[in-house]
């Protein structure tokens, strides 16, 4: 493996540090991350009251965990919160009892198929309480009375979510949003978070024709949430991604759009094809991560969902081996340099009509037609002409990029080329978001 280069060493690094923290849908844990996230970015931090209505939905009470452990009648942790906080049934109630074995169990979850590994579940929308062990923690225990204690507190509060505007020449705007509600999970939710953390952080250094916006925020509620409160910036949203799950070393997986064939679509498609690695490219479907809230019906916003492993298709997935030895600075980097060239096809995707429409403009006269020696026309040649050839005024960059099988970023360059030479007209910027 080529030896890791700064940038993924940072972006593993922000992982770690954000890792420990026992995060939920709301609750200290996510404010915590978010004041993290505020050194690298220029992050507000919004807090929705509990009671709160959303659309259908009502902000939940807020979940705040100090302590939780099973203790055997020896007075030892036998599962103990501080050693994972996994172990809690994520937004348990609180409970301080003795039990029997067969009331514990009641309250166990593990997985068999992995006996190492303490699985991830959740409570939010049912009272329950509950403990996540592995299968030889649950093996090990014998029949006799338990010391439970989940030192934990449902009540009034709020929903905190993070969002970070970066404004460009135009108000239209780039959604980039992850989830910030689960534990400690490495991939399923901290890799998405220093992917576009890191992706805020570049474009902050960047001149930008779009707006972006970020959003850190709770799955489901969250999204559902920030929807209800920002109806009237939604239409100003013209391409948007959901990262999730980017931090492993597995092939690129992109979802559509509920458009299907939105420019958001397109873009992802064509960076993943021209790399060289397998990738696959999957139809929308209304179950996932907040793609799904986005793309309801009544919004139904060109927003897709990168991932690299799909969420629920590898054995670690919701598990205690979802961990920092999962994600890899290599992985993080690369799934940044993927969304970097996406932008950079929204950024420069342009439609332009030619000034030479009735044959070939003589290229060579104008030292635009450079011979490669090779006896091949060239890449930047080609380039050349497929732009010419389309610049029809209802074909964009990107329909170049697409029909030629050309990097986008070689067309965009050879477009700018071939305009300041006056080959080239830029027509009007279509703001309709779909080409
Ligand atoms: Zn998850």
């Amino acid at each position: 493996m080529a030896v890791h280069n700064a940038t993924g060493v940072a972006m593993h690094s922000l992982v770690s540090e954000l890792f420990p923290i026992c995060r939920s849908i709301t609750g200290n844990g996510v404010r915590q991350s978010l004041k993290i996230l505020q050194g690298h970015l220029p992050l507000d931090i919004v807090e929705v009251p509990s009671g709160t209505q959303a659309f259908d939905w009502v902000v939940p009470r807020e979940w705040n965990i100090r302590d939780a452990y099973v203790k055997d009648s020896r007075g030892d942790r036998v599962v103990d919160f501080h050693a994972s906080n996994l172990h809690v049934l994520n937004y348990s109630t609180p409970v301080d009892r003795r039990v029997a074995l067969a009331e514990l169990r009641e309250h166990l979850f593990s997985d068999p198929a992995h006996p190492d590994w303490i699985p991830y579940r959740t409570s939010y929308y049912k009272d329950n309480w509950g403990f996540c062990v592995t299968q030889k923690q649950l093996e090990s225990l014998n029949d006799t009375d338990y010391e439970v204690l989940i030192d934990s507190s449902l009540g009034d509060g709020s929903l905190t979510y993070g969002e970070c505007l970066l404004p460009g020449e135009v108000e239209d705007e780039v959604l980039v949003s992850c989830h910030v509600c689960h534990p400690s999970l490495a991939n399923d939710n901290l890799s998405g978070i220093s992917v576009a953390a890191h992706l805020a952080k570049r474009l902050l250094e960047s001149p930008r024709r779009y707006s972006y916006r970020f959003l850190f925020i709770p799955g489901t509620i969250g999204a559902i949430t920030w929807l209800a409160r920002n109806r009237d910036c939604v239409a100003r949203i013209r391409h948007g991604l959901v990262l999730t799950c980017v931090g492993d070393p597995g092939n690129f997986h992109y979802k559509r759009s509920r458009r299907g064939n939105a420019e958001i679509d397109r873009a992802v498609a064509h960076v993943l094809g021209i790399r060289d690695a397998p990738h696959e490219v999957r139809e929308f479907l209304p179950y996932g991560y907040d793609e799904r809230q986005f793309c309801s019906p009544g919004f139904n916003l060109a927003v897709g969902c990168l991932m690299r492993s799909v969420w629920g298709e590898f054995p670690e997935y919701h598990s205690s081996a979802d961990n920092l030895n999962f994600v890899t600075p290599a992985a993080l980097e690369e799934s940044l340099e993927v969304c970097s060239a996406v932008v950079d096809v929204l950024e420069r995707n342009r439609t332009y009509l030619t000034t030479n429409p009735y044959c070939e403009p003589a290229l060579g006269r104008r030292g635009l037609y450079r011979t490669t020696g090779g006896g091949g026309i060239g890449q930047e040649n080609l380039a050349r002409l497929w732009i010419l050839n389309l610049a029809d005024g209802a074909h964009s960059l990107l329909d170049v990029a697409e029909r030629s099988g050309l990097p986008f970023a070689l067309i965009a360059d050879n477009a700018r080329e071939l305009a300041d030479h006056g080959l080239l007209i830029e027509q009007p910027c279509s703001t309709s978001g779909e080409s």
